[in-house]
């Protein structure tokens, strides 16, 4: 059967002499894999279109009971050259690719997913900050996944964040300090700007989204959280984090 649709190219590794094996996030049909014959030899027929980040319309091929679809052909819509070409972009933006490949179940079609990472990217190619840009997509994303974090009251006693929250990964949602029984372990603490910017950013419109100026401190307590929240997500850390660490470090922030 044949079919085409719009795809952002997570991943391409060698497969064999001549193909490759190609993980995309694609607005009709969610996370795909799928092999590109002969792909490092027919640059007309693929190009540069299989470069991570890319944003193509892709012409698949596929095959009932069959896990990999074929690749026919891509064609270009975005290149997103300059993430790839500017190391903070392409960290932050590896981060996104990653949390897309761990999280998005195979074949499930997302839209508003799909529309999310392909704006987020069409931003970070123009050179909006990378590190909020990152934040907005973790908030906005995981949310649309069903991981939403609850921050807008007490876990435990149902009380409206005042002062500093405690956040609880495991449970993704806060805690009061008065509920907060201290193991001693040092806390991933939320104030009540983060908490704000977090539903400010989750309600707003993407097309308004660069108007938010979140401080660096707010930046990166969500950030902190959001490790926190995925790690318990995933039961392990994000490859990608220590490649952003490296080149954005949160002093830097
Ligand atoms: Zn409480």
């Amino acid at each position: 059967m044949q079919s085409k649709t719009e795809a952002i190219i997570i991943s391409s590794i060698n497969l064999g002499e001549a193909d490759k094996l190609v993980t995309f996030f694609s607005l009709d049909r969610g996370m795909l894999k799928g092999v590109a014959k002969n792909a490092r030899k027919s640059f007309k027929r693929f190009g540069a279109g299989l470069e991570s980040f890319t944003l193509v319309r892709a012409h698949l091929y596929e095959r009932e009971h069959q896990e990999l679809a074929r690749i026919e052909s891509v064609d270009i819509i975005e290149q997103h050259a300059s993430i790839g070409s500017d190391l903070g972009r392409a960290a932050s933006g590896a981060v996104m690719l990653e949390l897309v490949r761990e999280l998005s179940p195979l074949g499930e079609r997302n839209a508003q997913a799909f529309l999310l990472l392909s704006h987020i990217l069409h931003l970070l190619d123009e050179g909006e900050g990378p590190l909020f840009l990152l934040n907005i997509f973790k908030i906005k994303f995981l949310s649309l996944l069903g991981y939403q974090p609850k921050l807008d009251h007490c876990l435990s006693c149902g009380s409206q964040p005042k002062g500093e929250m405690v956040f609880l990964g495991m449970k993704g949602g806060i805690l009061c300090p008065a509920c907060m029984v201290s193991s001693g372990e040092p806390q991933v603490t939320l104030s009540p700007g983060a908490v704000g910017f977090y539903y400010q950013a989750l309600r707003m419109e993407m097309d308004k989204i660069s108007r938010l100026k979140p401080s660096n401190s707010i930046v990166r307590e969500l950030d902190r959280a959001f490790s926190d929240h995925t790690f318990h997500i995933l039961g392990k850390r994000l490859k990608s984090t220590e490649f952003l660490k490296a080149v954005l470090p949160p002093a830097g922030r």
